[in-house]
């Protein structure tokens, strides 16, 4: 069965100092684009929205380039670098007005784009949100595979439920973009907040591959911020956790002055200056650690607070389709 008529795709792109990669994989997305159109599975007037956060090489160059090269594409500039998230969240909303489906992919050329052929078969079973999930990560390194793995891992037990081994290749309904601009947090996690629209969704596999060029903004620190963040803004368990260390080790307190006074009364002699040492510095760091946990939630309200614009556009390129 096809939507009828056939729903105007917009493919959402977040490019941050590609390069050396966007001139090589815009054509593809083009070409799987344009191929989609021509067998009616989307209208003509599908586009490629590619958001540039701030890069400070030649991006922006290349992306009106290719606006002026096909009507295809559709250009939108950022004031700054926002990150990945909100550059992203930009491209969402800039879609959602003008779009049935919205696809976000990466612009590495990592994400197999054949998949995208699938997510619109499952939109037209009935699915407002179609989960890309990698299969296999045999071409990541180790390193990579581990740490993304626990990564997953540590987000469902803390209480972000995100789709496992899911980043963010996804196809949005317009109805599904709709309830997303009610989310109105500063600190985006995407992955974390989809999952909580709560509407008909499905997941397609897909091999991900090595980066056609360029490398990853996504060394091992800026994974960390990013599972903080995910975690913080989506779930109040570390708080919780702390409160229950917080008691455990007020009773272990009040067993060893009981222990204390025992032996006081039997008049053995203290000694062990190392362990009450030990016991303080162990008590001072975990103390250290769940002020730096409220603190983080203390600084999320803050920048929460603060309602500040998410992302700035400078610039855009490019027509509209339905205009
Ligand atoms: N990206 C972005 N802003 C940033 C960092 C990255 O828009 O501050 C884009 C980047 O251009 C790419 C996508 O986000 O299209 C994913 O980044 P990357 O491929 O470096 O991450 P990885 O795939 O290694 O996790
Ligand atoms: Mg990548």
């Amino acid at each position: 069965m096809h939507y009828y008529p056939p729903p105007c795709l917009w493919i959402v792109i977040p490019c941050y100092n590609e390069e050396s990669v966007l001139p090589l994989t815009a054509p593809l997305f083009l070409s799987e684009i344009e191929s989609l159109a021509s067998s009616g599975i989307i209208s003509s007037d599908s586009r490629i929205c590619l958001v540039d956060d701030g890069s400070t090489d030649c991006t922006w160059r290349i992306i009106s380039g290719l606006v002026e090269s096909s009507s295809q594409f559709v250009g939108v500039a950022l004031s700054r670098n926002y990150g990945h998230q909100n550059a992203l969240l930009c491209g969402l909303m800039e879609a959602k007005s003008n779009c049935d489906i919205a696809i976000s992919i990466d612009c590495d050329g990592q994400d197999d784009i054949h998949a995208i052929r699938k997510m619109i078969a499952l939109f037209e079973e009935g699915s407002e949100i179609v989960y890309g999930v990698r299969s296999a990560r045999t071409t990541d390194t180790w390193f990579k595979r581990m740490s993304a793995e626990m990564f997953y891992r540590a987000m469902n037990k803390l209480g972000a439920n995100v789709i496992f081994n899911h980043a963010d290749y996804r196809l949005l309904s317009k109805k599904a973009l709709n309830e997303l601009s009610k989310f109105d947090e500063r600190n985006l996690f995407l992955r974390g907040l989809i999952p909580l629209i709560g509407l008909p969704s499905s997941t397609v596999d897909y091999e991900r591959t090595e980066r056609i060029a360029g490398k990853s903004h996504y060394p091992l620190k800026k994974m960390l911020h990013l599972a903080a963040d995910g975690i913080t803004s989506l779930s109040t368990k570390p708080i919780h956790f702390i409160s229950i260390v917080g008691i455990l080790f007020g009773c272990i307190g009040i067993l060893g002055l009981i222990w204390t006074f025992v032996t006081f009364i039997l008049g053995n002699s203290v000694t062990g200056w190392t362990s009450t040492l030990s016991a303080i510095f162990m008590l001072g760091g975990l103390q250290l650690l769940s002020l730096g946990i409220i603190g983080e939630y203390v600084g999320k309200l803050y920048l929460e607070s603060k309602k500040r614009p998410r992302y700035i556009v400078k610039e855009r390129k490019g027509e509209l389709g339905n205009e």
